[in-house]
């Protein structure tokens, strides 16, 4: 037996006791004629304890040249601490050892296993093992696990059932690359990493699992942003013979479930907002809502006045700042500054401070009397020691940038608390996106979304136009979750697959499968899928998804740690038919 309890149990009532503890040492201290360890192990740190007095000196020795994450094995008595340590559970016992077992050696670790590391990002990424010996980073995979755990039991018990799906398939189109896997056995061809299950989970809806889920990986091979992974983690849902406020209504309960359970956070508000609403008051489709600072459009009373910028622009909008009128005019000339970094890319800002005594200064007063400006207050709902920041220009881009900085205004002013929180729906999506490069429409969410009904000729008209039953999931701020109800008729989805610029022979080469299942009975149907990185990260208050998965890559795509992507050698090359030099 290894070990009889583990390194966070002991307490005074086992005072008496004989036990057996396995664990790493975290530290050894020798004062000579005493010498204490840490014993550390997933659940907890343990005092043990050797002395002149009640240790034999062939033990104390032993013990005096433990190095740090030394594996041993210990048996001893549990004994009162003279010196009590409040702040661990173990702090008032101590094990006073009587045999000593190292059961294997350890280099010294690169950092210290330590709460506060002495490691940077790169080290503790190559040796990510030594890594999730760490407090912060052992707690969020535990943490995980809870979040998974309480997913698993709401699903099963609203009637979901888990079906795993292949990896080895073909391209699925959620709008980025595939990473491809070569097939030894045919030659010539490649398999596709699900960038998500979609067409499998609509295929199980045909085969009556009317309702389905599944934690499942998804590879996308994109470029790599601050924060994404090439490979992640979803949620991943769909059901049958139901309408979106169905949808809704099932992961808008499973959503409070986790932040009750998980959180302890009783939710009572959960808004739905649409696209169109989301854009015009926050400037983003997935806004943060736990504080205000919406967006009003001043167009109708700011381009009466002989101000070309504002008369020239398609969009005219401010937020109030709170309390930002007291800012100097260094702060402010940096502000100005920060809206014009290439980052957020604004050619300028106007702003109005709201004085105490009631009256305005603005960068503009040139143009515009203090009528103008009360007025300008009122549509953005500003009070006395409020700044008015004001934007114009083309209306995306301006909402775009306005958003940047009401952001970065919640995040100076402490407004983005991590243990407040606020889900809301976005629903009514556009079901097409401009490509602004290639001028081509492009699936908004994915191609097999349905348009809403009644929708379908404006296909033809005005594309742009056309709203979807698509769904996000918001969560202060960040996207969590997203989801439509699909396509069910052979015929929608041909028509659909013409618009998104498909030839017949192509959809049919690609998805032929999903299009011959339709054929065969398919129910309606619709589901979304959840970000389970991003939405443990928010859940644990945090932000960084690298921080709760056990083996992240890093932002090039890398595993530094196995160091993959590797190249493979020529046998290997061989055997795949592989060649690598591309004729044109
Ligand atoms: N497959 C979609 C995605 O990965 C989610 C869904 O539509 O259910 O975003």
């Amino acid at each position: 037996m290894y070990r009889s309890h583990s390194c966070g149990e002991l307490r005074e009532s086992h005072i008496g006791q004989t036990v057996t503890l396995s664990g790493w040492v975290a530290k050894t201290r020798d004062k000579g004629f005493v010498v204490w360890v840490d014993l550390r192990d997933r659940y907890g740190i343990t005092q043990l304890v050797l002395d002149e007095n009640r240790t034999s000196a062939e033990l104390l020795e032993q013990a005096r040249n433990l190095g740090r994450e030394f594996v041993i094995q210990i048996k001893g008595e549990v004994i009162e601490r003279a010196s009590k340590n409040a702040n661990i559970p173990t702090g008032n016992i101590e094990v006073l050892v009587s045999e000593l077992t190292i059961l294997n050696e350890s280099k010294t670790p690169p950092f210290t296993i330590e709460n506060e590391t002495d490691g940077g990002e790169d080290l503790r990424m190559k040796y990510r093992y030594l890594d999730i010996r760490r407090n912060p980073v052992k707690n969020n995979l535990i943490f995980r696990s809870k979040v998974t755990m309480a997913v698993r039991k709401f699903l099963s018990g609203e009637g979901f059932i888990e079906v795993e799906t292949p990896y080895l398939i073909k391209s699925t189109p959620e709008g980025a690359r595939d990473f491809v896997v070569p097939s030894r056995m045919n030659e010539g061809q490649f398999y596709a990493l699900p960038q998500s299950p979609q067409t499998f989970k609509q295929l199980l809806m045909v085969g009556g699992m009317d309702k389905y889920f599944q934690i499942v990986k998804c590879f996308r091979d994109e470029d790599l942003r601050a924060d994404r992974q090439p490979e992640f983690t979803q949620i991943d849902c769909e059901m049958a013979f139901v309408e979106q406020e169905d949808i809704l209504n099932v992961f808008e309960n499973l959503t409070k479930y986790l932040l009750k359970e998980v959180n302890g956070v009783k939710i009572d508000s959960f808004p739905r907002m649409t696209y169109d609403d989301a854009m015009a008051k926050y400037g983003n489709d997935k806004p943060d809502i736990r504080f205000g600072m919406e967006f009003a459009e001043l167009n109708s009373i700011a381009q009466h006045k002989e101000f070309g910028v504002f008369n020239s622009a398609e969009l005219v909008v401010g937020i109030a700042v709170p309390g930002a009128a007291s800012y100097t005019r260094k702060e402010l000339d940096a502000l100005v500054n920060w809206v014009k970094r290439p980052q957020v890319g604004a050619n300028g800002m106007v702003y109005v401070k709201c004085n105490e005594d009631g009256s305005f200064k603005s960068t503009v007063d040139k143009f515009y009397d203090q009528d103008d400006l009360a007025k300008w207050a009122e549509a953005t709902d500003a009070k006395a020691g409020d700044l008015i920041c004001v934007l114009s220009g083309d209306a995306n881009k301006t909402r775009t940038q306005l958003s940047a900085l009401r952001m970065e205004m919640a995040t100076r002013l402490g407004l983005r608390k991590p243990n407040e929180f606020a889900p809301l729906w976005v629903v009514d999506f556009p079901l097409l996106e401009l490509d602004e490069e290639t001028g081509h429409y492009h699936a908004m969410h994915h191609p097999f979304t349905s348009p809403k009904p009644g929708q379908l000729e404006l296909l033809d008209t005005d594309p742009g136009a056309v709203r979807a039953n698509a769904y996000d999931l918001v969560l202060n701020g960040n996207e969590i979750g997203g989801g439509s109800i699909r396509i069910h008729d052979k015929d929608m989805q041909a028509t659909m697959f013409r618009h998104l610029g498909f030839t017949p022979e192509e959809a049919k080469a690609q998805f032929g499968f999903l299009m011959d299942a339709f054929q065969y009975g398919a129910p309606p149907h619709g589901g979304l899928a959840f970000g389970l990185d991003r939405l443990v990260a928010i859940l644990g208050g945090q932000e960084t998804i690298r921080d709760f998965i056990a083996f992240p890559k890093n932002n090039s795509g890398r595993d530094v740690m196995i160091d993959a992507p590797a190249p493979i050698d020529n046998e290997q090359l061989k055997e795949l038919n592989l060649k690598l030099d591309i004729q044109e």
